[in-house]
């Protein structure tokens, strides 16, 4: 399943590959499934079903507070997953990693934890113009609830962030900046090293939204020196309801746990608690143990694969799917940024992005169609909702060609 052979841009071996995606044969309305939806959720090779299927079968028990060989067992299992994490994103210690539901989740625990601490009234907040409704409304709640103020990076007409904006924007008052690695909507690679040299310039933590980077490209958060970053697993081929946040140890240590109960605690009186070391401070209740153990599988999955294969290969991928959506009539791509993920927004004069969901669905052809919980952006473009496709390492350039035929097709029909 590793590359096999390299014109222009590297060929995976992906006839083999897709025979490890159980799902990729699956017939929808009569036709082969064509899976451009990985944005929303990718899916799951046989080695990430297989390790989730072995934990219950073989390994279930909870972890940390057992001693028979069954717990110990997993509680090995879980925290080899915890570090098989810190590899991934060269993180420095394992214990800067903290497993969440997800994404959504990880951004709720640092505005709240960060926000109680940190954030007081007249202070601000800074997101960008192109977040996910998960990347702003844990900021715009903890503002409402402090008297902070959300500020925004805005972007240019390609879907780029505008950086002199940006820069004029960080002030003293700035408490925190979080923004997307790449956007879900429009598949812009923000420069986030840049940002993140900017913000600390002024000693402004930031955090980075991987959600869409994850899949796509190799994420060092050493190297960008981001102080928190976050994922969900289920977009990087793991199970769904399991997510990571990593943030520096400083930070964690000097900030109160999210949820409390638990896990989270050394000593407990009815008078006082002591609260745990990293990373178990920030990890209450019994956690999502085959998720951790799924998403172990999934980085394993995908480092065999290699990230940089994946990347290289995708870009072949959305060349060839812009160029040839761009010589359709009346089809207008939303989001041209320079550096862009296998991520494609367009929209096509005229008609609603909602039946030519549904015309291609009859196709067997999996797109997202709406505001992709981005509706601020939305509102950037005065636009309702766009057609997006977004590639995943499995898709190949016949499937974007089916939906290249499909969307003609769709169009004939409804005009
Ligand atoms: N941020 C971005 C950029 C996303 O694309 C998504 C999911 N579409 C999220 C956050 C939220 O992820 P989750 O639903 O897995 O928590």
């Amino acid at each position: 399943m590793i590359a096999s052979k390299t014109i222009n841009k590297i060929e995976l071996d992906i006839n083999n590959i897709r025979l490890d995606f159980p799902i990729l044969s699956k017939k929808i309305n009569g036709k082969q499934l064509i899976y451009f939806d990985n944005g929303s959720t990718a899916q799951k090779p046989k080695r990430v079903i297989k390790a989730i299927a072995e934990y219950y079968e073989n390994q279930n028990s909870n972890i940390h507070r057992g001693v028979h060989s069954l717990s110990q067992e997993i509680t090995v299992a879980y925290e080899n997953a915890r570090i098989n994490v810190q590899k991934h994103l060269n993180a420095k210690h394992a214990h800067e990693i903290i497993f969440t539901k997800g994404t959504t989740d990880a951004i709720n625990l640092v505005a709240s934890i960060f926000g109680k601490n940190r954030i007081s009234r007249g202070d601000e907040v800074l997101i960008s113009a192109m977040e996910h409704h998960s990347n702003i409304l844990p900021w715009q709640q903890i503002c409402l609830e402090k008297g902070a103020v959300l500020k925004v990076i805005p972007i240019n007409d390609d879907g780029e962030l505008i950086m002199s904006e940006y820069k004029k924007l960080l002030t003293e008052k700035t408490k925190i900046v979080s923004v997307s690695h790449v956007s879900n909507t429009l598949g812009t690679i923000n420069p986030v090293e840049e940002i993140i040299k900017l913000a600390h310039e002024k000693n402004i933590p930031v955090l980075i939204d991987g959600a869409q980077a994850i899949a796509h490209k190799s994420v060092d958060v050493t190297l960008m020196d981001c102080d928190f970053y976050c994922f969900s697993g289920h977009k990087l081929f793991g199970p769904t309801g399991i997510g990571v946040l990593y943030a520096k140890e400083a930070l964690l240590n000097s900030l109160p746990p999210y949820q409390v109960g638990g896990g989270t605690i050394k000593t407990v009186t009815f008078e006082k608690t002591v609260f745990a070391d990293l990373p178990f401070k920030f990890e209450a209740g019994t956690p999502h143990i085959e998720g951790a153990i799924g998403l172990a599988a999934a980085i394993d999955y995908v480092n065999a694969v290699g990230l940089n294969n994946i990347t290289n290969y995708e870009e072949g991928l959305l060349a060839h799917a812009s160029f040839e959506l761009e010589k359709i009539e009346g089809v207008k791509i939303i989001g041209k940024a320079k550096h862009k993920a296998s991520v494609i927004s367009f929209i096509v004069e005229g008609l609603h992005t909602l039946d030519i969901g549904i015309i291609l669905d009859q196709q067997g052809i999996a797109v997202r169609t709406g505001h992709h919980c981005t509706q601020p952006l939305m509102a950037r473009f005065a636009i309702d909702g766009t057609v997006r496709v977004s590639f995943a390492f499995y898709n190949t350039k016949e499937e974007i060609d089916f939906f290249i035929k499909g969307l003609i097709k769709a169009i004939q029909m409804l005009k």
